[in-house]
């Protein structure tokens, strides 16, 4: 597994990929430089759910990525734009975990 050292998106200090949250300013964050999608390795996946915490093997594939933000544009009259504001930045992200039965189950469920 190769290293991948980052830095915090809101205060810059070193911080590490595999936690979830800045050490020095206590910023969350959800790092997925940790996977390497085209390698087709699986990994363990653990989610929470309803049912309690599943663990299981998988491999992961990037489906689509897509950012999306929708102008607003400012008019002084109908068809005259005087300036534009971002109203609605995300991003779609559409990963499928392609579970693999492992030598012991097909996943763990943790309650
Ligand atoms: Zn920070």
């Amino acid at each position: 597994m190769r290293k991948v050292k980052t830095n915090c998106p809101n205060c810059g200090a070193p911080i590490e990929p595999y936690k979830t949250k800045c050490e020095y300013c206590g910023t969350r964050y959800f790092d997925f430089t940790t996977f390497d999608i085209e390698d087709n390795v699986p990994y363990y996946i653990k989610f929470k759910t309803e049912q309690g915490i599943i663990t299981t093997l998988a491999t992961v594939e990037l489906n689509e990525i897509e950012f999306i933000q929708d102008p607003v544009y400012v008019t002084t009259a109908p068809g005259e734009r005087i300036g534009s504001i971002i109203a609605n930045r995300h991003c779609n992200l559409n990963v499928t975990f392609h579970t693999l039965p492992s030598e012991k189950n097909l996943f763990v469920l943790e309650k």
